[in-house]
């Protein structure tokens, strides 16, 4: 019998080594290893045998039993992968190819400065709001004490509505400033608030006027806030995004919603006798801001007897302009893969 049960195994091993595909290895492995299988036969025969010779020879044939297993294993992984890359090849698919490449985006310069700016504010207190880019005449210039004969409302700068004749009068918000109306009747006084978002306005475009661009309002509201609490905030919020103290300066500027108003420059951070960025003048205009008026409190329904505050208008293109030291606004929205690339994640 172990002559014979030698013999099947070299058989079989033989027979699996020459199957061609997998359905002729399971008609192998069925007449081996089946029910009516040689092996299985032999193996059936094993009670015939003289006790003392029954472990030796039952041994040997659960060692031949396995080893055919793992050849009918092994030799069936390989059928598989060689019939699968056949079948891919058939429908043009090659495994070995190295897969398309997924390219990773970048942030937009806008959207990278903006976040800096939000986590310095955050860092002093400020929660951000957002208000809705579609605003009313009431909250873009009203609550805002720009007067109706203001320069600004006139349509060269103020994209209306189609349904301008409507009452009210809808227009793209030109600031971020309403917002701050917004969030004040939201939360009440004492508030910090900042406003990052996409403004609009009828311009001719050139290298420092586009259509559509970025501002980030702030607003802060309590008791006893003055200018130098502004100054603060704006020191802090410069050291933040240069990695180092600037000097700043106020100059007087008239904006409706403040009084006083100020112009807030910074010292130019690239050069210090003058460049093409501050145009010779060592100083570059940053922002506009002041004391928040006492009728855009009112407004908002804060008591200006009260609470005082302050406000500043920061250009978000402009200060990514800065940051990263591009040269031309239109860039911002064109959309050109070779400008955005540069900025990665
Ligand atoms: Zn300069």
């Amino acid at each position: 019998m172990r002559e014979r049960l030698e013999a099947l195994c070299g058989e079989g091993l033989a027979a699996i080594a020459a199957a061609e595909s997998r359905a002729q290895l399971a008609e192998i492995e069925s007449s081996f290893l089946g029910r009516t299988g040689a092996l299985t036969a032999q193996l059936k025969g094993l009670g015939k045998l003289e006790a003392a010779e029954r472990p030796a020879i039952g041994k040997l044939a659960n060692e031949i039993k396995q080893k055919l297993q793992q050849a009918f294993d092994a030799v069936g992984e390989t059928l598989k992968q060689e019939e699968l890359a056949a079948d891919l090849a058939s429908v043009g698919v090659d495994c070995s190819l190295p897969g398309p490449t997924v390219e990773l985006g970048s942030v937009h310069p806008v959207m990278a400065i903006a976040r800096e700016l939000e986590d310095i504010f955050q860092s002093m207190g400020f929660v951000i709001w957002d208000g809705p880019e579609l605003e009313s005449e009431a909250n873009n210039f009203d609550a805002l004490n720009i007067p109706s004969d203001h320069p600004a409302r006139e349509s060269h700068d103020t994209i209306w509505m189609k349904s301008a004749d409507e009452e009210p009068r809808r227009c793209l918000r030109t600031h971020t400033s309403p917002v701050q109306v917004r969030a004040l009747r939201e939360f009440g006084a004492p508030l910090r608030v900042i406003a990052p978002g996409r403004v609009f306005r009828q311009e001719a475009q050139d290298a420092t006027h586009e259509h559509t661009f970025h501002q980030m309002e702030g607003l802060v509201v309590g008791k006893n806030i003055g200018v130098p609490h502004m100054l603060h905030a704006m020191n802090s919020m410069l050291e933040g995004v240069f990695k180092r103290k600037l000097e700043t300066r106020l100059r007087p500027g008239f904006f409706p919603f403040v009084e006083p108003g100020f112009e807030l420059d910074a010292r130019c951070p690239f050069c210090k006798g003058g460049c093409k960025v501050c145009k010779g003048s060592t100083w570059i205009e940053l922002m506009p801001g002041g004391l928040v008026h006492p009728n855009v409190l009112t407004a908002a329904g804060v008591d200006p007897n009260e609470y005082s505050g302050f406000a500043f208008g920061l250009g978000l293109s402009r200060m990514a302009m800065l940051r990263y030291g591009i040269h031309d606004i239109r860039y911002m929205c064109s959309g050109d893969l070779r400008f955005l690339k540069q900025f990665k994640a």
